[in-house]
């Protein structure tokens, strides 16, 4: 596990950060990151503008409610806490007021299955969180229901989405996708009611899933046994 003092892993952060203000995934200092470390995580900090912010201003959290240096962290930094708390596989987290997930978060309901990629994210719904004001250890508690039974993302209602992944690069692809489904199913519901696939369709889907982008080399037998690919040829 890498640690506090990671330079290029706190260059990364940066990066990342600074990439998603730049695709539109996040405006001004809205939004955060973090990635575990040994002990805690690093996060990126409270009100720095993500392109001025360097290598030593992000900040090192313990899981106590502690954090160190100068630095405060983003004032969101117990949802990154609880997460790492409650879901070892977390192993980065990426907070944004993404506008289409943003949007739907404000309709207060579960995204449904509209499209085959919910399925995605761990369940065949992406959850709203209930409200609670920002900051708050009832948001947090709100959260982690949300992302029971593996859920790798969810809204949290009025304010933005939440995701995490095994890695930064993950966790970031991951809430990228649930902007683009959330940006999928504000249009769809401008042009009339979706067809939601069924939990019979969204269970088949879930199975696939556990080996969606993978190669046989990084899948257990089973998993090569339930790939449904073309048969190989030598040439
Ligand atoms: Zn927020």
């Amino acid at each position: 596990m890498p640690t506090k003092h990671d330079v290029a892993l706190r260059t990364e952060i940066i990066a990342v950060a600074c990439d998603m203000a730049r695709t539109g995934l996040t405006f001004g200092t809205a939004g955060n990151i973090s990635v575990r470390v040994d002990g805690g995580f690093l996060v990126t900090p409270s009100g720095i503008p993500y392109e001025r912010t360097t290598p030593d201003q992000i900040v090192f959290c313990d899981l106590d409610g502690g954090y160190e240096g100068e630095w405060m962290p983003s004032v969101e930094w117990r949802l990154h806490r609880d997460i790492y708390l409650n879901l070892p596989a977390a192993q980065a987290v990426v907070h944004v007021h993404s506008p289409y997930a943003t949007a739907l978060s404000c309709l207060r309901i579960d995204i449904p299955a509209f499209h085959y990629m919910i399925g995605k994210q761990g369940g065949p719904t992406l959850r709203t969180a209930r409200y609670a004001t920002f900051g708050t250890a009832e948001l947090s508690d709100a959260m982690i229901e949300a992302l029971a039974d593996d859920r790798t993302a969810c809204l949290l209602a009025n304010h933005g989405q939440i995701a995490y992944g095994k890695s930064l690069a993950q966790a970031y692809s991951v809430a990228g996708e649930v902007e683009y489904l959330c940006r999928q199913y504000a249009i769809v519901r401008t042009l009339g009611t979706p067809v939601i696939l069924d939990d019979t369709e969204m269970t088949e889907v879930m199975r696939r899933f556990r080996t969606y982008g993978k190669q046989p080399r990084d899948c257990t037998p089973e998993e090569v046994a339930m790939m449904d690919r073309p048969v190989r040829r030598d040439g």
